[in-house]
Formats: structure tokens, C-alpha cells, sequence
């Protein structure tokens, strides 16, 4: 991207409409990217914190944000290229894995831990920037994983969000040692497009992370809304006592004593994320590998994208980790995938569109 029309304006201007409009994500790459810490920049809430005196509008937050883009093009400054379907696919697959450990933890097939503990085994990641559970029960947080049971613990979706490039922060100290490079990230799309963006882009240290893989999201939820209002609040259940939540055309949650408890998706739908209304991919378009449930049950649904993606799957395959199939023999799960692709673009595009924007410099 040219920013020669930039001249004169201040980087900033435009991160700040980012987040005054709510396109930001709140995905945390700007903060992780950011030479003059970052964290009294813009938080990861996407609060501005800036300081005059420590910014310095180098506009390298806006090189790492993805959410520009969209704003760029509103106004006119860009255009961002059309993406068709589920974007570039070498191939598709359903996937589960063959390992006991994983089952039992994993949200759908385990296709996503199983890659992320053979590439540790096999020695091409030292480490997997995911998502864990702290002490908060049910609160998503980064995570950056270096043994293979911070990667097994941290299996499972939690539906809440969790900018997992932030862990980055506070361990790439630690990982000086490891300092060629050799680090996944899990995420879901906005997460994956401004990491892309910042690669893309040349922008330290990103430059880490060897692969990424993408989750299928439609959307994510307020932890507060969701978790403290909804379910603990509402619905009187303690959220040290779920097991797992799933959504498969109903929010469903397992308790730890074999109960289950389903909510209609229209009565969560008020607690999510108004960042997600103006997502238009469903799959992750820009990872490695993307990983979805699309309806299955007990598979991930999976596409390869890459090169690096290709031989991941192979040599998974050829270690009996997992078995595979061809996705279009779940026909449903892949008629699924396409639907909730298209009907995330259109309605992201409409959303879009209703945004009201004037840019005072
Ligand atoms: C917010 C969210 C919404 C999703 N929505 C859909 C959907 O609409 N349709 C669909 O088909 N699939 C959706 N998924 C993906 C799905 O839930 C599974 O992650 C996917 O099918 C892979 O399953 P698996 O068994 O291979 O993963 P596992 O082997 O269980 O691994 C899951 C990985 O995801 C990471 N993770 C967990 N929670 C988060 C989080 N909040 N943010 C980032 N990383 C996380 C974990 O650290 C782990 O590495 C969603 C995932 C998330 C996080």
C-alpha cells in the first residue's frame, strides 16, 4: 500500500477512527507492532491511550492493522482485493485426530492440536501463540505455549475473545534463546488478516511466526455479557462448573457433572462483539491451514492453503496422527462452510457501508 496521500496527516488520525468507529478488533497486532510502547498507545480494548510525547506517527501500527484497510477503502484511499468462496484452497479436508489426549480435550476433530503438538515433536515450531484458560473460568487469554502440555491444555473453544499475538509482549524476552522464528499462531480471522498485514508489511517480530492457522469464526462474545450476565447471571450456572461450550446451531454448554444446558443463538446474539458485525471471512482466508466444526461431529473441517500447509498434512497423515477424508463427502458441513461464508461477506458489507465517516485531520 502506497501512503504517499498520507503526506501531512498523522497515522494516528486514522487508527484513531479505526477504533472510534468500531472497526477495530481488538486483535492487538498495532500494540505488539509498535516500537514506543505500545500499551500507552492503544490498548488491546482498543481504548487510546496515546501519549503525544511517546508517539512518535511512525504509522507502523497502521501497517499491522488490517481493520485500515476497510476504512481506507470507505474513503476512498484503497481498494482491497475481492475475495470468491473460502478464498485460495490446495484442498480440503475433514479431519480427526488418532490421539487419545487430544479426543478427549479437543473442541471438534483436534486437527488444530494434533498439527500444533506434531510440529512440536517434529521440531519445525519451538512454541504455538494460542489461547488458554487462566484463572478465570471461561475467560479466553493468550497464551504462548512451550511444551506440549501448555499446548494439549489449552485444546477447546472458548467463544469470548482472546488477542493472542499479545503474549508476544511479554515472552519474546524469553525467547531469545529460540530466536529463529519457529512459532504458530492459532487465531480466528481478523487476528490472521493483521498478522498477514504485518508480515506482509516487513514489521518485527512477526516475522516469528512460521504458521498460522485459522479458525472458522462467525463471531465472538463479551466475556462480561455473555459469560457473567447471560450464563452465570441469568441462567444461575457457575462457570467453574463448565466443562465445554459448543455452538452447533444452538449455544450449547456441558457441565462438568454430565448436565447439558442449550440457549437459542438469538438470545446471544446481543453479546457480540460489534467489531465482528464488520468481519467478511468466515474461514480465515489468509492462514496456512483454517480449521472449522461447520456441523460435524467429532471432525474438524479443514483447508490447506499452503505450501507449508501441504506438508504439514502429509506428514500428519504419514504418522497416522490423524485420518482424513475428502470434505465434499460431508456435504452438509461443506455446504455449511459456503453458506456462512457468503452471508458473513454480505452482511459485513452492508454493515459496512452503513458506517458514517468524515475524517477530520
Ligand atoms: C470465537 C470463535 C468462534 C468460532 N466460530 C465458529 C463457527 O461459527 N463455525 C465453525 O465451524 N467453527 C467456529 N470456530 C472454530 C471451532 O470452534 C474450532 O476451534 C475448530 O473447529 C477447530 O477445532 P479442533 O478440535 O481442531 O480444535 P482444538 O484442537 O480443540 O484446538 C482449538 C485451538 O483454538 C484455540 N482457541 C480457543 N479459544 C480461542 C479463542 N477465543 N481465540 C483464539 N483461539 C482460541 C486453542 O488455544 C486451541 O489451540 C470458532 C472458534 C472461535 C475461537
Amino acid at each position: 500500500m502506497s501512503l504517499r496521500w498520507l503526506k501531512g496527516l498523522k497515522y494516528t488520525n486514522i487508527l484513531d477512527k479505526v477504533v472510534a468507529t468500531e472497526l477495530c478488533s481488538k486483535c492487538g497486532t498495532c500494540i505488539v507492532a509498535c516500537k514506543v510502547n505500545s500499551r500507552d498507545c492503544l490498548d488491546y480494548a482498543g481504548k487510546p491511550l496515546r501519549e503525544e510525547s511517546r508517539c512518535i506517527d511512525c504509522g507502523i501500527c497502521l501497517h499491522s492493522c488490517a481493520r485500515a484497510d476497510i476504512l481506507m477503502e470507505k474513503l476512498g484511499f484503497i481498494s482491497r482485493e475481492a475475495v470468491e468462496g473460502v478464498g485460495e484452497v490446495r484442498a480440503a479436508y475433514a479431519v480427526r485426530t488418532t490421539r487419545e489426549d487430544v479426543r478427549r480435550v479437543c473442541q471438534d476433530g483436534g486437527f488444530v492440536t494434533t498439527l500444533l503438538l506434531w510440529a512440536y515433536e517434529n521440531g519445525m515450531i519451538d512454541a504455538a501463540l494460542l489461547s488458554g484458560v487462566g484463572e478465570q473460568p471461561q475467560l479466553a487469554e493468550p497464551r504462548l505455549a512451550k511444551t506440549a502440555e501448555e499446548i494439549l491444555s489449552s485444546a477447546g473453544t472458548r467463544y469470548t475473545y482472546s488477542p493472542n499475538i499479545l503474549s508476544l509482549l511479554d515472552e519474546i524476552p524469553k525467547l531469545a534463546p529460540y530466536s529463529s522464528g519457529k512459532i504458530a499462531f492459532v487465531g480466528v480471522p481478523c487476528q490472521i488478516h493483521s498478522l498477514k498485514k504485518a508480515q506482509r508489511n516487513n514489521i518485527k517480530p512477526f516475522e516469528r511466526i512460521k504458521i498460522s492457522i485459522g479458525l472458522f469464526c462467525s463471531e465472538s462474545f463479551d466475556y462480561v455479557g455473555l459469560m457473567k450476565q447471560k450464563i452465570e447471571g441469568e441462567m444461575k450456572i457457575p462457570l467453574e462448573q463448565i466443562a465445554k461450550t459448543n455452538i452447533k446451531g444452538k449455544f450449547f454448554i456441558y457441565l462438568k457433572d454430565g448436565r447439558q444446558h442449550e440457549i437459542p443463538l438469538k438470545d446471544v446474539k446481543s453479546y457480540v462483539r460489534k467489531a465482528c458485525e464488520f468481519c467478511d471471512d468466515f474461514t480465515a482466508v489468509d492462514a496456512d491451514v483454517s480449521a472449522g466444526g461447520v456441523g460435524l461431529d467429532g471432525w474438524s473441517a479443514v483447508l490447506i492453503r499452503s505450501k507449508l500447509g501441504e506438508e504439514a498434512i502429509e506428514g500428519m497423515l504419514a504418522d497416522k496422527v490423524i485420518e482424513a477424508k475428502p470434505l465434499q463427502e460431508f456435504k452438509s458441513a461443506y455446504e455449511l462452510m459456503l453458506k456462512l461464508s457468503k452471508n458473513k461477506r454480505s452482511k459485513a458489507a452492508k454493515n459496512i457501508d452503513e458506517i458514517s465517516l468524515t475524517l477530520t485531520i
